[in-house]
């Protein structure tokens, strides 16, 4: 059995207002993401490191924010068309890990039902989704709460198709 691996990383801007959608999930929060799309930093993450953990580039590539098509873009649905194209080149998705790094809100009582919206999407079982939150101590850009970054690694099997 062939075990692949992949990994996603993504950044969004604050602003004002929220709630905060993150990993499927609403949060109450002062703040939003920023974004071309609906700015589901955590899905992106995600969506990146299955494509990479397949060889299938990155989300940019599939999903441009030059298209208009994609303005406002449910991002759990791109993580599922991103899920289905793995699917087709032979490989399933077995487990993903995450952590967001942010300062406000904390995250922790979100991580079930992020869980949970991201494992339906990525057609896995929801323990197989762990989502983690970290501060940054203060420091930097996301110490100064302008934003937050999303880590995710994922793993892939090769499928019966034998690649
Ligand atoms: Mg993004």
């Amino acid at each position: 059995m062939t075990v692949r691996s992949g990994i996603g990383y993504d950044s969004h801007r604050f602003a004002d207002g929220g709630p905060l959608l993150l990993g499927g999930v609403q949060i109450p929060a002062a703040v939003h993401l920023v974004g071309h799309s609906d700015g589901d930093a955590v899905a992106h993450a995600i969506t990146d490191a299955v494509l990479g953990a397949a060889g299938l580039g990155d989300i940019g590539a599939m999903f441009a924010d030059t298209d208009a098509a994609n303005r406002g873009r449910d991002s759990l649905e791109m993580l599922r068309a991103a899920a289905a194209r793995v699917r087709d080149r032979g490989f399933a998705p077995q487990q993903v890990d995450v952590t967001v790094i942010v300062e406000e809100p904390r995250i922790e009582g979100y991580r079930a039902e992020m869980a949970v919206a991201l494992a339906a999407a990525l057609g896995i079982a929801p323990d197989a989704v762990n989502v983690k939150g970290k501060s940054n101590e203060g420091m930097g850009w996301i110490g100064r709460r302008e934003g937050l970054a999303v880590i995710a690694v994922a793993t892939v099997v090769a499928g019966p198709s034998g690649r």
